[in-house]
């Protein structure tokens, strides 16, 4: 009797296995690879590295010492805080930095493009900059609102190249600091969410980030309007965040960069773009290796470790951590040790103004 019960069960089993499988769905189909080649993970970077794409919300009040804890796990010696607001919450925050970890974290500033159409409102906001600086931001942070959801007083959305903010840019490369922009999103948000958009889980899973030529206006214009931006500021330095969102398209990176020597570009969130092209990326890489800097953007410290692998080694095959980015495995680039100094932290070094150069090697 106890063991028809448990044949039945068995069988029940089965059939609730093979019905499973029938009915999977693309998000829960997560095949373990079959493969066996070498394999290196990389828990802790090579080198030390400076992480110009973080995010520290709470700094004015928060505890420090468990992201330096995180931070020293992966050899992340110097993090760019770009959520460093302004006036008070910024001293604040470089108060908590200088009071604990003087060296390890500084802050960029932030603009808020609220009141862009009043009399003298980039004069006012170009002062408040200087100001920020004088109290320890190291650099602008734009985020990605300029462009997508910033409005002018008649609703009119804010172009990133509109004349009316000419004086911040200008303001920034008087006062010797870089700006970190990020202006738009994957293109593929605004293409039809259908079966041949390469980011249909994504946008599946996060409805909201879908984008069209009225939501607000197409892809191309807001990046067509940041690169009219980095033209018209020759003398600031830019650091385009997520390389642009054209790590898809290395040749048209590389046809940027040629033409504006003032801009430069961060990885944060397309590692799975590079790691899909690893011998295209590293000829980018070679060639583009004084413009090319190490960001994150998110802080998951357990993420990291995918960067380094692709960075540094030639494992082939092995897989990312976020099935919406990147359903496709990721391949190691294995840059030279001198490109990797300069992607992890030489770049910064020479960009960004008053970092610690003693904590790096030579
Ligand atoms: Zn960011």
């Amino acid at each position: 009797m106890i063991l028809k019960k448990s044949t039945a069960y068995l069988v029940a089993l089965l059939i609730g296995i093979y019905v499973n499988a029938q009915d999977l769905t693309f998000e829960e189909y997560n095949p373990i690879s079959t493969l066996v080649v070498p394999n290196h993970m990389v828990k802790k970077a090579k080198f030390p590295f400076i992480d110009v794409h973080g995010h520290q919300y709470n700094m004015p009040t928060q505890d420090l010492s468990p992201v330096i804890a995180a931070m020293d796990t992966l050899n992340l010696t110097i993090m760019i805080n770009l959520s460093g607001r302004s006036e008070e919450d910024l001293q604040k925050s470089v108060k908590n930095i200088s009071d604990h970890f003087p060296n390890r974290f500084v802050v960029f500033a932030n603009i808020n493009f609220d009141g862009v159409d009043d009399n003298g409102w980039a004069d006012k906001k170009a002062t408040q900059l200087a100001q920020d600086v004088k109290n320890g931001a190291r650099g602008l942070k734009i985020y990605k609102s300029l462009g997508l959801r910033n409005t002018d007083v008649n609703g009119k959305r804010v172009a990133i190249d509109d004349s009316r903010l000419d004086p911040i840019w200008e303001k920034c490369a008087e006062l010797g600091i870089p700006v970190l922009i990020h202006s738009a999103d994957p293109k593929s948000f605004w293409d039809d969410f259908d079966k041949d958009n390469e980011r249909w889980l994504e946008l599946k899973t996060h409805p909201r980030r879908k984008r069209s030529d009225t939501n607000p206006v197409g892809w191309q214009q807001i990046i067509d309007e940041q690169h009219a931006m980095f033209r018209k500021h020759p003398k600031t330095i830019f650091i385009n965040a997520h390389m642009g969102w054209y790590a898809n398209n290395l040749t048209k990176l590389g046809a940027l960069l040629n033409e504006m020597p003032n801009v430069n570009v961060e990885i944060g969130a397309i590692i799975a773009e590079l790691g899909r092209q690893p011998r295209f990326a590293k000829a980018f890489f070679e060639k583009y290796q004084d413009r090319i800097l190490f960001g994150k953007d998110s802080w998951k410290p357990e993420e990291f470790p995918t960067y380094f692998r692709v960075l540094e080694t030639a494992d082939e095959y092995f897989p990312y951590h976020k099935k919406y980015h990147a359903f496709w495995p990721m391949y190691g680039l294995d840059l030279p040790d001198e490109i990797l100094k300069k992607v992890y932290y030489k770049n910064a070094l020479r960009i960004v103004p008053g970092l610690d150069k003693s904590l790096f090697p030579k």
